[in-house]
């Protein structure tokens, strides 16, 4: 379950982090305006095949570039090439058919005057497709009642402009960093997260990385990472109202029934997971949830194949070597063949599992001096910092694989998350915006 942290001392603002908050208290429309900025590029990542004019990519980093060279940063932006990735296959965020045409990462450099520590902050900047639901502008950006609605308001442009914007708050009331501050912004994370596999492989590294993917302003040091598979089952159809007799001598075998017993097994399995496979910082324990059901072709016959789709998590501490999901794969591998054994047909037809995805994740253990930074400074603010893992997939674990302390904070509830009308509260915008600041100027050293 969530914890709230106790934190031994509470300090103070420095002369430099109140200028700064007083920058962002001055500055909140500009704050908001950058978002709405974002949002009115769509960004959609290919994946999804939006028209072209809603995948503009390339156009959201301009306007994030040129933010950054404003305020005195180095710009690099490039494309990302799969054949270039190539010694990277099996591991994380891995994909040999994405393609990255229009579709440039970036990495915006500030050069701190030496001295200091370095800190990366990232996020994604490609969006999900706006469903048929919404009754505004997904494109808008429009500002209504505190809230500012927009695909990606959450997921994740919020998080982005909040990144930028407090490193804007530090740079435009002149304090000035002893680190160097990285602002690395990738495309497709919707599609699978090789984006960020690009950055790290390009070599940007930083003592620190926050990465502002929606938390509701939770700190989370953690993620889950994901499986995707399909179980196959085979049966053999027949006439479902004619006597059937033994499989043996012709009969049929209802494979939905076959598929009924694999449900039950899993929700055994899943009890033992659900004392077995928790962490004290995830909100939920790891579970195998049947997510889709495929089976049968016609009314009068029994069902010839079905089909388990599910999605299975895992945590940091059963990564494998490379950083992916194999040892859980072997462990649902291993369940699937041991409920095989119990049923003569499917001794001789044994169901086969069709691994579609493995996302990975990763973990910084809470009493890392740089997630104690975190809580300290997000307390001066006059937060009880939260600590909660994202249950979900995120792209912290490359920067955790690498040893740099990484966690997640953002602005906005994650459920909002690929909804339709997606919000964020303008509010948790600027609560986010100071945040940052406050644990850049803390982390980097000013002078
Ligand atoms: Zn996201």
């Amino acid at each position: 379950m969530t914890k709230k942290v106790e934190v031994s001392s509470q300090e103070t603002l420095g002369a430099s982090q109140t200028k700064v908050l007083e920058w962002i208290e001055g500055n909140r429309e500009e704050v908001t305006q950058f978002l709405q900025e974002l949002i009115r590029v769509p960004s959609v990542t290919p994946w999804f095949k939006p028209k072209a004019e809603d995948s503009r990519e390339k156009e959201v980093q301009e306007v994030i570039g040129a933010r950054m060279e404003g305020l005195g940063a180095e710009v690099k932006r490039w494309e990302p090439s799969a054949e270039a990735l190539a010694e990277y296959e099996g591991r994380p965020g891995y994909y040999a058919d994405h393609t990255f045409e229009g579709r440039p990462n970036q990495a915006a450099t500030l050069k701190g005057s030496g001295g200091g520590r370095s800190l990366m902050l990232t996020g994604h900047i490609d969006v999900v497709p706006a469903a048929s639901g919404w009754t505004v502008d997904p494109f808008g950006g429009e500002l209504r009642d505190g809230r500012i609605y927009g695909r990606g308001a959450v997921d994740m442009k919020g998080g982005v402009a909040a990144m930028v914007m407090a490193l804007e708050a530090v740079v435009k009331s002149g304090v000035k960093l002893k680190g160097d501050v990285i602002v690395g912004t990738v495309v497709d994370e919707e599609a699978g997260g090789m984006g960020t596999l690009d950055l790290v492989a390009q070599g940007y590294r930083a003592d620190a990385c926050i990465l502002t993917e929606p938390t509701n302003l939770k700190v989370a040091p953690l993620c889950r990472g994901i499986l995707w598979g399909k179980l196959v089952i085979e049966g053999r159809s027949g006439h479902i109202e004619l006597p059937q007799g033994d499989w043996r001598d012709g009969g049929a075998v209802d494979a939905i029934g076959l598929a009924r017993v694999y449900m039950d097994h899993i929700d055994r399995k899943n009890e033992d997971w659900r004392r077995s496979k928790t962490h004290e910082y995830m909100p939920l324990p790891c579970q195998i949830n049947v997510a889709q059901v495929n089976a049968g072709e016609y009314p009068t016959a029994f069902a010839n194949r079905a089909e388990l789709v599910f999605n299975a998590q895992y945590l940091p501490r059963e990564k494998d070597e490379m950083g992916l999901g194999s040892k859980v794969k072997r462990e649902i591998e291993e369940f699937v063949a041991a409920v095989a054994a119990t049923e003569p047909w499917l001794v001789e037809h044994p169901p086969v599992i069709e691994w579609m995805i493995d996302a990975d994740c990763g973990e910084t253990p809470v009493e890392d001096e740089f997630v104690q930074t975190g809580i300290q400074e997000i307390r001066k603010l006059g937060h009880e910092p939260v600590i909660e893992g994202v249950s979900a997939h995120t792209d912290i674990g490359w920067f955790q694989t690498l040893g740099i302390p990484t966690f997640i904070i953002g602005p906005g509830d994650p459920r909002k998350a690929h909804q339709d009308n997606e919000f964020v509260e303008k509010d948790d915008l600027i609560e986010l915006t100071k945040m940052i600041a406050l644990i850049i100027t803390k982390w980097c050293g000013v002078d």
